[in-house]
């Protein structure tokens, strides 16, 4: 039987566990989007990093258009809709690693930019199962990839480097 005031820790655990399985896994939003995204016949890495010597991973890696996506959590990156919702509990450090969250995003953002990659970032309560904007996301991805592809060799050479 553990002692009582033990128990917030084990849940936070628990919550831990789920968390860190979720970012390998990707979570539900995430998976929804993937299957609108496949159901257009988009192809991806999941959980890559884009620059190989940037040790930071999206969610989705669209290689060759140079496109990274992040489905970012509501909660851990603070989505001005559902990010404070919480905020009460645990008020004391919640806000504060949060806003680590944030600017490390930005951070991200930022060298990407730099290597020439274009970021989308999507709030997971976007692509929730069943939301309308689903659909109309996964659309405007699949628009923004095919515009950034590079042209394809011509046959010959194709041929030649094979
Ligand atoms: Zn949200």
């Amino acid at each position: 039987m553990p002692e009582r005031w033990r128990q917030p820790f084990a849940s936070s655990e628990a919550v831990r566990r789920r968390m860190s399985a979720q970012r390998r896994q990707g979570t539900a939003p995430e998976m929804a989007l993937r299957r609108a995204l496949h159901a257009l016949g988009l192809r991806y890495r999941a959980h890559a990093a884009p620059v190989p010597n940037l040790r930071r991973k999206a969610d989705l890696v669209f290689g060759p258009s140079r496109v990274a996506v992040f489905v970012d959590g509501c909660f851990w990156h603070g989505c001005p809709e559902h990010g404070r919702r919480r905020h009460s509990v645990n008020g004391w450090y919640w806000p504060d690693k949060i806003a680590r969250n944030r600017q490390r995003d930005m951070d991200t953002d930022r060298a990407l930019a730099e290597a020439g990659w274009l970021v989308v970032r999507i709030w997971e309560h976007e692509v929730a199962a069943g939301q309308p904007a689903l659909a109309s996301l996964a659309e405007r991805l699949l628009a923004a990839v095919e515009e950034r592809r590079p042209a394809r060799p011509p046959r010959s050479s194709r041929r030649a480097a094979g």
